[in-house]
């Protein structure tokens, strides 16, 4: 038995505090109806001055589920959300299972490209989108995508504007026969509710997309097992009661929010608090306002609050449960926040396909730093996981010893939708179990405690945010003075990381950086494009060709 399988994190969990946990129920749809039963009059969501309870959720899910049927929509379809941080977003993923589907959240910053190519990856069955992303990009989308059979729209829901009770009103179909207002069509289903449907702890709940370790769009599966223990993950190791409420500071359609907002709420049961998209003074207002306990998302929200006017001790007094990750966490972000606020920021770490966390800093406990790089530690591997410091031959690296971080745990996915090869690289163990080699580079120190050091992967991370460099520099090929594009992440203050282009310029052409920033702007989701381009006569290479990302980065 390796060092690893002994658990040594096992000893820095508080007191008491169960090592592993099982699934309670086989499937996100089980646990939403075992709320339901015992707390039907629960608000499920505050949403500026409005709240929608578990009952409403119920019968509005119901209709939404009969809807997507009568328009044949049958289990295992596929239906995309394209949405900001709105109620809609609980009833479109409720209604869905309900109706035997596969939520498939899209990035509301996609662009035609990027949106058409999950559409088509996924092959989704039915679109639901907000009215104004509709009309400035999906509407063009829509009928390029075969397999689509329904597009819905939402009410325009300024955020600005208080709560919109109507919900739906407005709501259009296209590409069938017309459009028709979806409130009408909710209307018409009346009292019908959908024919019961059995999910269970295999089937994927949710396709999470992420450029994974190897760069092209892939939907990780997020079963349902994979979605109810997260969610469990959350309630036991934050100890959350109905008396708490969850702030949504997490983009919902990340697996972080389905996970730690979406998910965990409908299980224990309590509200969450939406506020439309990241926008520190709106987030403050409905601090405020609603006075939530927990919340986990990426640093530089918690950075944006600190750099907030206004923002005092008391306003935050509320939030006594703080956790972030998806992106490293300087250790004096840390400090300066508990000296502003008097709240400790507790990492954690993990992937989309760890849906969510697998490691985190127990509540109340203090990350140690690592002292040769500075990082801060994410914290340790969380129940029933068992993770591992992989060396380059696949053997288990010795304690303090830097390698891949390797995971294993009922929060791993069993693969990525339809992508058999890329499952076989990064999922699965030589004996054909699941295990999941995260691009991450690390070590665990002899106390248990993981270090994030470095990464393998290419992938760039702006704040939380995953950009993968070919898909920039698939863009910049299309402009025509460029003759070669090399794109990395270089420092940045505020979000960690941000995108910079090295491009030559073909023979006798000549181009302006500004040009080409504005020209990947106009073309991609606002967190990838280049924020800055240098112009170079060539790009640095080894002699088989391969681009030398790492000499660009320093
Ligand atoms: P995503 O699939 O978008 O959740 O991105 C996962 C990646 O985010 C990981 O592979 C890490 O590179 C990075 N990440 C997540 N959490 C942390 C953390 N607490 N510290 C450092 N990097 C993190």
């Amino acid at each position: 038995m390796g060092v690893y399988d002994e658990r040594p994190w096992l000893a820095r969990y508080p007191e008491g505090q169960a090592h592993d946990i099982e699934p309670e129920f086989p499937s996100g749809l089980a646990m939403f109806a075992d709320a339901l039963r015992r707390a039907p009059d629960t608000e499920i969501v505050r949403y500026f001055d409005g709240t929608i309870t578990l009952a409403e959720l119920d019968r509005l899910s119901d209709r939404f589920a009969v809807a997507l049927a009568d328009r044949g929509f049958e289990r295992g379809h596929r239906l995309a959300t394209y949405l900001q941080n709105i109620p809609q977003v609980l009833i479109a993923v409720i209604g869905t299972w309900k109706a035997g589907g596969i939520v498939v959240s899209i990035n509301p910053m996609s662009r035609t490209r990027e949106l058409t190519t999950l559409l088509s990856d996924c092959e989704a069955t039915a679109l639901l989108a907000e009215e104004d992303l509709f009309g400035q990009v999906a509407r063009e989308v829509v009928p390029t995508i075969p397999s689509l059979r329904i597009a819905w729209t939402t009410s325009p829901l300024e955020y600005q504007t208080r709560h919109d009770p109507r919900l739906f009103a407005g709501v259009e179909r296209v590409r069938h026969d017309g459009t028709e207002d979806l409130s009408e069509v909710l209307d018409s289903v009346g009292d019908r509710t959908p024919e019961p449907v059995e999910l269970g702890g295999d089937d994927v709940a949710f396709l999470g997309y992420t450029s994974g370790t190897t760069g092209p769009p892939k939907g990780a599966m997020n079963t349902h097992r994979n979605v109810v223990f997260n969610a469990q993950t959350y309630r036991d190791w934050v100890g959350l009661t109905p008396e708490d409420s969850v702030l949504g500071v997490a983009p919902l359609f990340h697996i972080t929010g389905v996970v730690a907002h979406t998910a965990v709420c409908l299980l224990v049961p309590m509200p969450l608090v939406l506020a439309y998209r990241f926008e520190p003074n709106v987030l403050l207002d409905a601090i405020r306002e609603h006075r939530p306990t927990f919340t986990a998302g990426s640093i530089t929200v918690f950075i944006a609050l600190m750099n907030t006017e206004g923002a005092t001790k008391d306003d935050l007094s509320s939030l006594t449960k703080i956790f972030s990750g998806g992106a490293p966490i300087p250790p004096s972000t840390v400090k300066a926040f508990a000296d502003q606020f008097g709240t400790y920021i507790h990492n954690i770490y993990g992937l989309t396909e760890t849906t969510s966390p697998s490691h985190g800093v127990p509540l109340g406990g203090r990350a140690p730093v690592d002292e040769a790089s500075g990082a801060l530690s994410v914290g340790v591997p969380i129940f029933s996981t068992v993770v591992r410091i992989a060396r380059d031959d696949g053997s288990d690296a010795d304690v303090g010893e830097i390698g891949e971080i390797v995971t294993r745990g009922p929060q791993v996915v069993p693969g990525y939708w339809n992508k058999p090869e890329e499952t076989e690289n990064a999922l699965r163990a030589p004996d054909g179990s699941v295990e999941l080699k995260t691009g991450d580079v690390g070590y665990m120190d002899a106390e248990g405690w993981f270090y994030v050091v470095d990464r393998k992967k290419d992938q760039i991370n702006a704040g939380g945010y995953k950009v993968w460099p070919r898909e920039v520099e698939d863009v910049l090929y299309e402009h025509p003075a460029v003759r070669e594009a090399a794109v990395v992440g270089v420092p940045d203050e505020y979000r960690g990381e941000t995108v910079k282009a090295f491009v030559s310029v073909r023979p006798g052409q000549s181009v302006d950086p500004e040009e080409l920033i504005a020209f990947c702007r106009d073309r991609m989701s606002a967190y990838k494009y280049p924020r800055q381009v240098e112009l170079l006569d060539e790009i640095p290479k080894t002699v088989t060709g391969k681009l030398l990302r790492r000499a660009l980065r320093s």
